[in-house]
């Protein structure tokens, strides 16, 4: 089996705003082989910046398209592709949009094993540790605290066992942040858990003092509270929180997270659409195994994104929870023919169909597609 031709698609709602929502366009990527199989991936980055990295014409020897990089190749060799993809980009890559765009191909590459092998991707993982995860709503907080109030009581209506609020008006002032972190609290009630995502609000010094405000009322974990290039305020916060310290959705390398990791954080977020696809999140994720620390998804895209999402931590011994998205835009939710249900308990079971188990809604594709 060979690689035929790798498609970066472009996708995008009608009007974009600068709110912190992931779901308002994407890079969908498919890669196609003369064996008639079709892999799904999806890239979360700025999309036009990573089909530019897929698509461009080498120039010379590390400075390659990472489209031109893979096809005449048998996709079935994943290490191998995804290797030749890493240095044949180091010229402007080792990172950034170049990894995010790697992330694209190599979900795509296992979607195809699996459907070859008959099998859904977290078997090839060697996975199986959890057939199911219990699904966190994850939804910004509201713009009063009277709004972040109604948000918890909506998901938790859903069925959600847990909500997490992120960004928006967090950082304001410290009455305003108490005021959103208390009724967040209220709204989910004390049965259920909750997540804050600072959005990056904080200095360190203030972090640590919100950490010991925000215990009372229980938090999960406190999320990206510091710029991410702040490791040494991560190191100083994750040994001054009374409550656990998440962050990594905006790291991509694998050295990224080990830096992080030796910060002492609590638990650690690689996005499967940025950090070069399933390949490297399984690296990533089982050295956080040997360090005793959780990894979850961070996933604020399609279903595509899910879907991969669902088999990597499946596949890895230290996960339990999976952020998902609850925006409701019709990229998030109508993409794929699959939505991901909870069942009865507020978990979300891994597709059993071979691959990722997902499917696009080509009308919904078309109707959002950005030509040209
Ligand atoms: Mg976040």
């Amino acid at each position: 089996m060979k690689i035929t031709q790798v498609e970066a698609l472009h996708l995008r709602l009608p009007d974009v705003n600068d709110r912190a929502d992931g779901t308002q366009d994407t890079l969908i990527v498919r890669v196609h082989t003369d064996a008639g199989i079709t892999g799904i991936g999806e890239v979360d980055s700025s999309p036009l910046v990573a089909k530019a990295i897929i698509e461009a014409p080498m120039s010379h020897f590390i400075a390659k398209g990472l489209a031109e990089c893979v096809i005449g190749e048998d996709p079935l060799e994943i290490e191998l592709l995804w290797q030749k993809m890493y240095r044949g980009s180091i010229f402007f890559g080792r990172g950034g949009a170049a990894q995010q765009a790697i992330s694209g191909i190599d979900i795509a590459l296992w979607d195809i094993a699996g459907k070859f092998y008959q099998q859904p991707v977290y078997k090839l993982l060697g996975g199986g540790f959890n057939k199911r995860l219990r699904a966190y709503a994850s939804i910004l907080f509201g713009d009063t605290p009277e709004e972040t109030y109604d948000i918890g009581r909506r998901w938790i209506g859903e069925g959600f066992t847990a909500v997490k609020f992120g960004w928006g008006p967090l950082g304001q002032s410290e009455e305003s942040d108490l005021a959103h972190v208390r009724q967040a609290r209220r709204g989910v009630g004390n049965e259920a858990e909750f997540m804050i995502d600072a959005g990056l609000a904080y200095d360190v010094s203030t972090a640590i003092w919100r950490a010991h405000q925000f215990a009372e009322f229980s938090p999960y974990w406190f999320e990206e509270a510091l710029h991410p290039d702040d490791y040494e305020g991560y190191a100083k916060l994750a040994a001054n929180s009374p409550i656990r310290v998440a962050a990594g959705e905006q790291d991509v390398t694998f050295g990224g997270f080990e830096q992080l990791l030796d910060c002492g954080l609590d638990i650690i977020q690689p996005d499967v659409a940025r950090v070069g696809g399933i390949t490297n999140m399984r690296r990533i994720g089982q050295l956080a195994a040997q360090r005793h620390k959780m990894c979850v998804n961070h996933s604020y895209k399609t279903g595509v994104s899910v879907a991969a999402s669902l088999h990597i931590l499946a596949a890895l011994p230290n996960t339990y929870w999976l952020e998902y998205c609850v925006e409701e835009g019709p990229l998030r939710q109508k993409l794929t023919r699959q939505t991901f249900p909870l069942d009865a308990d507020g978990f979300v079971p891994v597709p059993e169909e071979p691959g990722l188990g997902v499917e696009l809604d080509e009308e919904i594709l078309e109707k959002y597609l950005v030509k040209g």
